[in-house]
């Protein structure tokens, strides 16, 4: 019990330094940043931190894939780093694509497919209004949050444990504003979050 506040003290430690934007002093990576590869700005730039405090891994729409997972999991498993942030961003061109996708009733076609799709499944897992940018980039960032878990058993068991804390959360790229839309596991935020999954 004793151990488990400690780490949820961890995780929130580490969250409320990322948000200040004031530099971890501790050396090595100290959080997993799971953000879109098309925000423009990379996940140290976001929380002022130094390069190398942080795994940073970008994919289009923050699409979950094999690999997306390995790195997760190496972080929170072999680095032990206590908090994982899901990052989306403020009119993300492709959360626009699935947006624009939902509304035509056709997807694009090649690569670009799979994230759209991905997207508009959040969308209808989460029960989330289609209506916006924004709207499908809250559901999409949570769900995404939720499938981590789902597909990892290691980052499930550390989350169950208190080990781990999971931040969902947007940025604006151009002022750096965080918005925090959902936590889960082991950490606090100040912010009046939508959910806790
Ligand atoms: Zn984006």
């Amino acid at each position: 019990m004793t151990e488990m506040t400690s780490d949820v003290t961890t995780a929130t430690a580490i969250w409320q330094e990322l948000r200040s934007g004031r530099p971890w002093p501790v050396e090595g990576p100290v959080a997993a940043v799971f953000r879109c590869a098309d925000a423009g700005i990379s996940s140290e730039t976001v929380f002022g931190q130094s390069a190398g405090s942080l795994v940073d891994i970008s994919t289009w729409g923050h699409t979950v894939d094999t690999s997306v997972l390995a790195s997760i999991e190496y972080a929170v498993d072999a680095l032990g780093v206590a908090l994982v942030v899901v990052l989306g961003h403020d009119d993300c061109p492709a959360m626009r694509a699935a947006l624009q996708a939902w509304k035509n009733a056709q997807l694009p076609d090649g690569a670009m497919r799979s994230a759209v799709e991905n997207a508009l499944l959040s969308v209808v897992r989460r029960g989330a209004a289609a209506d916006c940018v924004a709207s499908v980039t809250s559901a999409h960032i949570i769900d995404t949050a939720t499938s981590l878990v789902q597909r990892l058993p290691a980052l499930a068991r550390k989350v169950d444990r208190h080990e781990v804390g999971i931040v969902c959360a947007t940025v604006s790229p151009g002022t750096h504003d965080i918005t925090v839309h959902a936590t889960l596991g082991a950490v606090r935020t100040d912010d009046s979050v939508l959910e806790r999954i």
